[in-house]
């Protein structure tokens, strides 16, 4: 038997080893392995056995790493899968399916020693009081860890010695498992009644459950499940409260029945011990007790290696985790739900650049699992494949709690900046429902988004913003040689002296950042106690529990932040939500610019009125009347979507094609624009076969010089992205570019920055 192994360097290839007999019955796809690699020993992993090589002198391999391998084979073929369509070297796609502290050669259990009491015949033999003192203790334990003992006991680890010698208690070392959330205290909760759409939800996912159940044999081989017969695919559109929450509860309840395991992705800013702790009490807590393993980017290198062997050992059964959680080897995996299935953050931004929610369908569909997508603004992409047959579509028009969905005003900014002379921060309508919150004691949030701010154009009298008369987007403003570029076509133009709509001489705004707005909101407001949250407030690790934390308990009256504030946070005292400049994102130089300003204005919207007031949502824009912001403004998603796929359509944006995002990068402008233009040469000659192939550019990136690189990119749309995966992971072996310039391919991308 041979070993057919990728080893951890970028070699983009992979090589046979002998398996020696005393290891044949370790070595098994998916396991560990150390093997020769020229003068050195390396670290791989097995990813095929077979019967014998094409290649002679086959080295053996050294030694197994592990007791049990920690890829299972059908990850092992996602991982696969993984390198071919995002086209990445097996190596790397292998790197992102096992995470570090599993991979590390020492990382494994904690082993600790552990006291407990000997059986005795009789009566205790005279002891020492001291000694006698601390068997009572033992005793009450039954069996405890020697350090709480020594704690506890105020006494050393010789005194503890002297009753083993006597026989009277063993010491041993055992693995103690750590756990990240031991300190918080879990009540157990029950499942609650459905309401009719939830019912509904609930039954349509259940049947196909069973329904895969009992087609999983069949299905398996082929690696089509799902195909032919009803969709295992699931899009749950629910606006914020609808419960959807209780619909996966329910879910994963019925997969534990089938005697399944299930995997939970939530970004990873949703990841909190709120909701970690929902999940929680319904599985792990009370009499029924399976464990939910949790994965997530600040557990420790220990926790994470516990917590994914719990998995591997089949002891949790269900996983919730951010992004890479997708890779747990859960097995046999019944159910996998995606929440806030829209949330770009579910995108790697580094290779292998794969897209968690999708990989979630190719898992799903590769061992029979269902897949649940859930959100309140799903993506186009997701809700496109409902109408394409390709997933089923559940809708969840209500809030499950009977609390009304928040009254939406939209404030015209171009008015209140006629009264004055600088861009205003606050209008006097919200600068008013804030004074009326702080009398009444209730809660506001304000929304500052900072996202692609500086690199539009945009006229604050009017509105007017500078787009691409080819792309439909907005043109990208270059401080430097000051121009204005469109980064899909290449194509560039003068900056305008002033407005070419209203004449504005003074069309260029300047920074705005949260610290600004909340100096402003100080100075208006000088008595409200007022917290602000972005990434530079946040230093230290627990700092977004403490604020939060705070905010929770009323501390606060007015919390400030970005991003960070918009995803699944739950306050019943919050009565207002304002969004200080809510078409900031609305022109970034994105398709899907549109997109994420409708995501996130009903987001934030869903902050709003989550007790038993009712909530008020002001947002504040420069260009009211743009079809984003009216439509969140209604909470009409199918009207937004209809609206914004004929946008798709008509450019042939994705949902309705597929992106490839080429990146060329380096030091030296002149040399990454020759570079590019060379690069797309070469596409011209290779991809062009694909009929349906757009092929645009080389322009300058949006963000044409980060970091001091410059960067030129080439979008390429198609509907066959396998095809052309295929097609550039063979154009990058050969392509010969200068030695200081780099490619990166980006396969759907979500930043196109
Ligand atoms: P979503 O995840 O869709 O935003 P949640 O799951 O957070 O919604 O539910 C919103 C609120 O409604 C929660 O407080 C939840 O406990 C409550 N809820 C959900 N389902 C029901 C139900 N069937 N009956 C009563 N309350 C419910
Ligand atoms: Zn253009």
């Amino acid at each position: 038997m041979i070993a057919r192994v990728t080893l951890e360097m970028a070699l983009r290839k992979e090589f046979d080893y002998l398996i020696p007999a005393e290891l044949a019955s370790r070595v098994e796809v998916g396991s560990r392995v150390q093997v020769p690699f020229g003068a050195r020993k390396v670290l791989g992993c097995v990813t095929t056995l077979a019967e014998s090589s094409t290649y002679e002198n086959l080295k053996p391999i050294l030694k197994v790493i592990g007791a049990q391998s920690l890829v299972t084979a059908k990850v092992l073929k996602l991982a696969r899968w993984i390198a071919e369509y995002y086209c990445c070297a097996p190596e790397t796609a292998l790197k992102s399916v096992l995470p570090e502290a599993v991979r590390e050669e020492e990382a494994g259990w904690r082993e600790r020693l552990f006291v407990r009491v000997l059986p005795i015949s009789g009566e205790l033999p005279k002891l020492p009081k001291r000694q006698k003192e601390l068997w009572h203790i033992i005793e009450e334990h039954r069996q405890l860890p020697m350090k709480q003992l020594l704690e506890l006991a105020q006494t050393t680890a010789s005194t503890v010695r002297r009753l083993e010698d006597r026989g009277l208690i063993s010491i041993t070392t055992q693995i103690s498992e750590r756990d990240p959330y031991a300190h918080e205290q879990i009540l157990p909760s029950q499942p609650l009644p459905l309401n009719e759409a939830q019912r509904m939800a609930y039954l349509a996912i259940k049947a196909a459950m069973d329904a895969h159940a009992g087609g999983d044999k069949r299905s398996s081989g082929n690696g089509k499940a799902g195909k032919t017969s009803t969709p295992g695919v699931f899009l749950l559109h629910g606006v914020t409260g609808s419960g959807k929450t209780e619909v996966y509860l329910q879910a994963l309840a019925h997969c534990l029945e089938q005697g399944k395991g299930a995997i939970v992705l939530v970004p990873e800013i949703s990841l909190t011990p709120q909701t970690v702790e929902r999940f929680k009490s319904r599985f792990s807590s009370g009499t029924v007790k399976t464990l939910v393993a949790v994965l997530h980017s600040h557990l420790s290198a220990g926790e994470r290696h516990d917590e994914w062997h719990k998995i591997r050992q089949g002891r949790a059964r269900i996983v919730i985790g951010a992004r890479s959680a997708i890779f747990a080897p859960v097995e046999p995996l019944g159910l996998i739900v995606v929440d806030e299935e829209h949330e770009h953050t579910y995108k790697q931004e580094e290779a292998p650049r794969y897209h968690a929610r999708d990989v979630a369908i190719v898992r799903g569909q590769m061992e029979g699992a269902v897949v649940v997508l859930g959100s309140a603004t799903p993506s186009m992409e997701s809700y496109y494949n409902c109408f394409r047959g390709k997933y089923q579509l559940v809708e969840m028009p209500e809030r499950a709690d009977d609390k009304k969905m928040p009254l939406v005003r939209v404030v015209d900014m171009r008015q209140t900046l006629r009264r004055g002379k600088i861009i205003p921060i606050f209008s006097p309508q919200l600068h008013e429902a804030i004074s009326q919150r702080l009398e009444r004691k209730e809660q506001t949030i304000l929304f500052l988004n900072r996202r692609g701010y500086s690199t539009s154009l945009q006229c604050p009298k009017c509105g007017y913003v500078a787009g691409c008369p080819n792309c439909s987007i907005s043109l990208t403003y270059h401080r430097q040689d000051p121009r204005l570029a469109c980064h899909v076509c290449g194509h560039t133009e003068k900056v305008p002296s002033a407005c070419p709509e209203c004449r504005n001489p003074d069309i260029r705004y300047s920074g705005l950042g949260t610290q600004k707005v909340e100096d402003t909101l100080t100075k208006l407001f000088p008595h409200a106690r007022i917290k602000r949250m972005d990434s530079d407030a946040l230093k230290r690790k627990d700092d977004f529990r403490r604020i939060l934390g705070d905010f929770r308990t009323g501390k606060t009256d007015i919390l400030l932040g970005t991003q960070m504030i918009a995803k699944g946070l739950h306050f019943p005292n919050v009565t207002l939500v304002g969004i200080i400049f809510a078409d900031m994102a609305l022109h970034q130089p994105d398709f899907r610019a549109a997109e994420r300003t409708f995501q996130l204005l009903t987001q934030v919207s869903g902050r709003a009125g989550r007790g038993d007031v009712e909530g008020e949502v002001f947002v504040q824009a420069f260009t009211p009347y743009h079809p984003a912001i009216q439509f969140a403004r209604r909470h009409d998603f199918k009207g937004y979507y209809d609206q914004e796929i004929e946008f798709r359509e008509q450019l042939r944006y994705p949902p309705v094609s597929r992106v490839a995002l080429l990146t060329v990068r380096g030091r030296n402008e002149e040399k990454v624009k020759f570079s590019a233009d060379h690069l797309k040469k070469e596409l011209d000659k290779t991809v062009a076969d694909l009929k349906d192939i757009i092929l645009a550019g080389p322009a300058p990136a949006p963000l044409l010089r980060a970091e001091t690189y410059y960067r030129y990119q080439l979008m390429l749309r198609t509907g066959r992205m396998s095809l052309l995966s295929k097609q550039l992971a063979g154009l990058t072996q050969i392509l010969h570019l200068p030695e200081d310039i780099t490619l990166s391919v980006d396969i759907d991308p979500v930043d196109l920055s």
